[in-house]
């Protein structure tokens, strides 16, 4: 079977990763930090904070952000469940806004729509989480303006879009959002292992997160409520988790870091090929800017097709060792979201999205022939 997506591990990465299995500290170490740098750096962010996922990277986003019992998270209908489920997390309302079927990014109308009816009714969420399908930024400036005149936090769920660009900013650089977030599972841009990022320019907000990946315990005093009893004592300040990643996944993640650039240029150069070949009626995700997209997903569409003709055509392609992927079922269709009273037929351009999109392989190590065979048995 032809992945839709697979890491590229190449010997850089495995001496990085046994030079840490032989040194003193397999956690807690030097790696960790120097990753976080590395990525605040390659963003233009202040601040990087590593956690064990890009899903405990947004619980505690919004924790930072002071997401609790009656507040409301909006985000994307179309994403991993990851991107609703740190709402939940916190005891929030989680709602949904529409998405624009041709690129399956947030709707920018729909939400204009829906602030100003919860504006209205009261109902105006604390958390934005914005997600950058497929590696391809949301106009985020666009989005701020919408925004601005509320008082809500933005996260940014960048977990597909690591080197993607918004205009002449860095995916990451924050200029419109509180937080982004970033993952390094195997099939994301870069790998950690399992393996998150939460990027800032918010100094207080990077501080909380750090805090709360370990325990919510300090050692710095100045942070303490009181003196310490002695050289041994540590304060748990506050109620926090084990969300830390380890200096073996850091060092995979460093080492990967180097290599993001050709990724992206691999993954552009693949996508440009599908561009030119794919066959009538298939189309691309409507891509504005080809040369500011990560190109974690390749997304293609089937205008007017049926859900059922497309399970047709997707379980062809698996039995001819296509591994084609759906991103993604839209998440009030889960039915869990569906059991907290959520209704999959008031979003239609997610509807038509997941009608008619399907997810064809697209990763570094794709070799030319397997390309042609993806676009083969397409045909
Ligand atoms: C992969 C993904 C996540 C979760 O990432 P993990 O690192 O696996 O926790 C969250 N949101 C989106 C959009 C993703 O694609």
């Amino acid at each position: 079977m032809i992945p839709y997506g697979r890491q590229h591990i190449d010997n850089d990465d495995i001496q990085a990763v046994l030079e840490v299995l032989s040194s003193d500290f397999l956690t807690q170490g030097p790696l960790v930090p120097r990753f976080e740098q590395a990525i605040a750096q390659f963003c233009g962010a202040n601040y990087a904070v590593a956690v064990n996922s890009a899903t405990s990277a947004l619980h505690l986003a919004c924790l930072a952000l002071e997401l609790g019992p009656g507040d409301r998270l909006w985000t994307s209908a179309v994403s991993f469940v990851a991107s609703a489920n740190c709402g939940r997390y916190c005891a929030s309302e989680v709602d949904f806004v529409d998405v624009e079927p041709l690129t399956g990014n947030i709707c920018l109308k729909a939400l204009s729509a829906k602030l100003g009816e919860a504006e209205r009714q009261g109902t105006l969420p604390k958390v934005l989480v914005v997600v950058h399908l497929a590696g391809q930024s949301v106009d985020m400036a666009a989005l701020g303006a919408l925004t601005r005149p509320y008082d809500i936090r933005i996260i940014e769920d960048a977990s597909h879009a690591l080197g993607a660009y918004d205009g002449a900013d860095r995916v990451g650089q924050c200029r419109h959002s509180d937080i982004c977030v970033f993952s390094f599972h195997p099939v994301k841009p870069i790998t950690s292992g399992e393996g998150g990022m939460a990027v800032t320019q918010n100094p207080v907000l990077a501080e909380r997160i750090s805090s709360l990946r370990s325990h919510g315990i300090t050692r710095d005093v100045q942070k303490m409520p009181s003196a310490p009893d002695g050289d041994w004592y540590y304060a748990m300040t506050e109620l926090g988790f084990n969300y830390r990643l380890t200096d073996i996944g850091a060092a995979l993640g460093l080492s990967q870091l180097h290599k993001l650039p050709g990724f992206m240029a691999k993954r552009q150069a693949l996508a440009a090929n599908y561009d030119k070949a794919l066959p009538t009626p298939w189309q691309p995700l409507a891509i504005n800017a080809p040369a500011h997209c990560a190109y974690h997903l390749y997304v293609v569409r089937y205008p007017g097709i049926s859900l059922s003709q497309k399970a047709e055509k997707f379980s062809a392609l698996r039995s001819a060792g296509i591994g084609v992927n759906l991103h993604y079922i839209p998440i009030p269709n889960q039915p869990y979201y569906q059991s907290l009273g959520q209704n999959p037929a008031h979003y239609p351009g997610a509807q038509q999205y997941y009608r008619e999109a399907l997810t064809l392989p697209l990763f570094v190590d794709m070799t030319d022939a397997q390309q042609q065979q993806v676009l083969e048995s397409l045909r």
